[in-house]
């Protein structure tokens, strides 16, 4: 019996069916391993994008929240004829209003008077918390942010809402006629990012005020957190 000579023996010819297979496998498995891979590393991109702390860390700045608490580490600040010091008052607040910040999910430090970090400090928003003298008789609160602002829409806003809620949870009257110069050319203004938002707020009279600043700081806190928060979330109520 003859063969043609492009079938060959059938040996020779099982052999190249048995190659041809084995190289068909072989290139499934490759394209089934690629796509795997592929797929592997779009779900785990996928699970890293649904966590909003690695996109914040990834993205900028604006997610975090710089609190000064007035005075600390450098001076007592105002001083009461019964010890009663400001920076006292200024740090429980301020760690009072960084912790509520955080549980709202923002990046919130606190930083002391002269902070090295406040050279071109970058952050969402930059709050500087004082208290006012202990003549008595006075109560009252007020806001300002640095006369020749490089973004004073966006300061004015954080004003705003600061006066607004601050206002609004602790009841007090709003003391404007007394901003000081020393206020609107407060220090860490010319320290930190020109576009970084920054405010300093009297939070209220160590005389007057007393009651609500040394019994109710949490009422108190919780006026800047919630000022703080108008002013990141625009489209909140
Ligand atoms: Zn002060």
């Amino acid at each position: 019996m003859g063969q043609s000579p492009s079938s060959g023996k059938p040996k020779d010819r099982i052999r190249r069916a048995t190659l041809r297979a084995v190289l068909l496998v072989a290139q499934v498995c490759f394209i089934v391993a690629t796509l795997g891979t592929g797929y592997a590393a779009y779900r785990a991109w996928q699970v890293w994008a649904a966590f909003p702390v690695h996109a914040a860390a990834a993205s900028d700045a604006s997610q975090r929240i710089g609190i000064i608490a007035g005075h600390l580490d450098n001076d007592s600040g105002a001083v009461c004829p019964d010890g009663l010091l400001e920076v006292d008052i200024n740090t429980e607040v301020a760690n009072r209003v960084a912790r509520m910040l955080r549980l709202l999910g923002h990046e919130a430090e606190v930083l002391s008077e002269y902070a090295d970090a406040l050279t071109n400090y970058r952050a969402g928003a930059l709050v500087s918390i004082h208290s006012d003298s202990c003549l008595p008789g006075r109560s009252g609160f007020k806001v300002a942010r640095v006369v020749n602002s490089a973004i004073p829409e966006e300061e004015d806003r954080l004003v705003a809402c600061l006066y607004r809620e601050y206002e609004r949870a602790t009841g007090l009257a709003r003391d404007e006629a007394t901003i000081t110069v020393d206020m609107e050319q407060y220090h860490a203004f010319a320290k930190i990012a020109a576009d970084t938002p920054g405010a300093i707020i009297e939070i209220g009279f160590m005389g007057g005020d007393r009651k609500l600043l040394t019994k109710h700081p949490d009422r108190v806190a919780r006026g800047i957190v919630a000022g703080i928060a108008c002013f990141l979330e625009p489209a909140a109520p």
